[in-house]
């Protein structure tokens, strides 16, 4: 691969060219051309990595599948371990990792944090829980005493992880821990705009013990390696775009091999009339512009109680105008740069679409090459047609609208008229009330006075979501079980179960009847 020299934005981290030639390194593939990577704070190249194509997602796969023979024989605790030193080593090497993260998605360091706090929060909960969910369980028998059946698990085998831009430290890896612990082994697929983190991990758990081949890093093309990767694996875990999604879906579908999408979202906040209207605001502006509103569990409609609605604008604009925008590498500015200028259109056409429909902004609403090539205003905007593309769309970007509702079941109504069912939030002094009116809608997490980290940093809960936000969930016992295949192992006191030699069919037929009534009342009793 060609060496280049280091862009001067370099002088600002701890990186060098050398360091990230040699995470690209870790790739075993062709090293001539590759895919040039460039960072969205000064639209440079930052370096390159491999293109690669199916013969080496299929050598990957394969040194997968030999390591995973050996990695599911390594005791669980044993495997645990392993998962608990990888997460400090992440907490230890925090700040050479945040400039990575920095470097490759121009997002704020403070939104870093988030990223990075993730992975050993993630790691140490399956590693001290996981080993009891991996554990063989009793189930009911067919006839009470006389049989038993419990169920045993077995890792499915080679997982493929297929991750996306915005928050590719934590994705990258937080649903490779479940598997891992599992006995899995995991092949990778960053996404192209963001591999040198991924890498950067993949470097991390193998430091801390996990053996060569366990995790395996592809790096290319979506279409190309993406196909290839569902072709070979067991089981495949994305997470990105709904229309990608839906060919995940597709392609493991044909495969028969199970599938988790954690897909885009439209995501509802509604504010009632009781709600803390400064803790709203400030509720509002971390959910829609951290991460300058690439994420995926960002609010991007609110509907607030009309009697409070001014006071609630006043209260949201207020603080977005605070907040300071900025590149640095350094916990300075809350608010940093797109990912690159297909997005930063993407969040343009969609504003000013609103405003050519009547919308107002009420702050931001504009490109700011000022501070980056691709860093856009946080941005609120009210009088949104319903049927505008801002209204029903995922933006993706920081923008989000502002909608006034009559009461709580208007609010319900609004925030369920969505295709999508990710993520939602409800403010209100009555926390029960909150929950009574979380119940109520269709999203896989609903936050009450928090807009998402209540929800997603629950980790023993599971997250994921419904219609086109997504199948399936990480986090849990249920982020686990995925990676799981489950053997049922009945065991007959009696010898086969069927009529004995010499009983007539008709008395063996009142014999199961009687045993089947004695079941229902034995269920009932215990
Ligand atoms: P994307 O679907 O374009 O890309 C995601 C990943 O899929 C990348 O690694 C990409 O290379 C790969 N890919 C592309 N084409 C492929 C194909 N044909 N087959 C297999 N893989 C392929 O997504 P994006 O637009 O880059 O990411 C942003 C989207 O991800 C948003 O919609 C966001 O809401 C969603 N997201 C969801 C969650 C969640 O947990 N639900 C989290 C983060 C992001």
């Amino acid at each position: 691969m060609s060496r280049s020299s280091a862009p001067p934005i370099f002088g600002e981290t701890r990186l060098t060219t050398r360091r990230l030639e040699s995470l690209a390194g870790r790739i075993d593939a062709e090293r001539e051309g590759g895919i040039e990577v460039r960072t969205p704070i000064t639209d440079d190249e930052i370096c390159r990595i491999p293109d690669c194509d199916e013969a080496d997602v299929d050598a990957a796969v394969e040194r997968a599948r030999e390591a995973q023979a050996s990695w599911e024989r390594v005791p669980v605790d044993a495997r645990a371990e392993t998962l608990r030193r990888f997460g400090d080593l992440v907490l230890e090497r925090r700040e050479q990792l945040l400039d990575l993260l920095q470097l490759e998605t121009g997002k704020s360091r403070r939104h870093g944090v988030e990223e990075v706090l993730d992975v050993p929060l993630t790691s140490s909960y399956y590693a001290e829980r996981g080993p009891s969910m991996l554990a063989d369980e009793r189930r009911g028998g067919a006839i009470p005493l006389a049989t038993d059946a419990r169920v045993t698990v077995d890792p499915v085998g080679v997982v493929g992880i297929i991750a996306p831009w915005n928050y590719p430290l934590t994705l990258a890896v937080t649903d490779a821990i479940p598997a891992l612990l599992a006995g899995n082994a995991v092949v990778l697929k960053p996404d192209e705009k963001t591999p040198f983190i991924a890498l950067a991990l993949a470097e991390l758990l193998e430091e801390a013990g996990l053996p060569e081949g366990v995790l395996e890093v592809v790096t290319g093309e979506g279409p190309t390696v993406g196909p290839a990767l569902i072709d070979r694996v067991d089981y495949v875990a994305f997470t990105g775009s709904t229309e990608t999604g839906r060919t995940v879906a597709e392609r493991a579908g044909r495969n028969l091999i199970g599938c988790s999408l954690e897909l885009g979202g439209k995501n509802p906040m509604i504010v009632l009339a009781d709600a803390d209207l400064e803790a709203a605001a400030r509720g509002a502006v971390q959910g829609a512009f951290t991460n300058a509103g690439q994420l995926c569990l960002a609010p991007e409609r609110i509907y607030v109680e009309e009697s409070r609605y001014e006071d609630f604008l006043d209260a949201f604009v207020g603080t977005t105008r605070r907040l300071s925008m900025g590149l640095e590498f350094e916990y300075g500015p809350d608010v940093g740069s797109l990912i690159d200028g297909a997005q930063l259109e993407r969040v343009e056409s969609h504003v000013a679409e609103a405003v050519e429909s009547g919308a107002s902004v009420l702050s931001g609403g504009r490109h700011r090459p000022d501070v980056g090539p691709y860093c856009y205003e946080p941005t609120i905007l009210t009088d949104v047609d319903p049927g505008s593309r801002v209204a029903c769309e995922e933006t993706f970007g920081p923008v989000v609208s502002v909608t006034p509702v009559a009461d709580i079941e208007s609010a319900i109504e609004a925030a369920n008229d969505s295709p999508y069912g990710l993520n939602a939030s409800v403010w209100t002094a009555d926390r029960e009330r909150g929950v009574q009116v979380a119940r109520e809608i269709d999203c896989g997490t609903v936050c009450v006075n928090d807009a998402y980290t209540a929800g997603w940093a629950a980790v023993d809960a599971p997250m994921g979501g419904v219609g086109d936000s997504g199948l399936g969930r990480r986090h849990g016992p249920e982020g686990l079980r995925r990676y799981l295949e489950p053997r049922t192992i009945a065991v007959s006191r009696l010898g086969p179960l069927d009529a004995p030699p010499g009983v007539p069919a008709s008395a063996f037929v009142r014999i199961l009847s009687g045993l089947t009534q004695f079941r229902r009342r034995l269920m009932r009793w215990l």
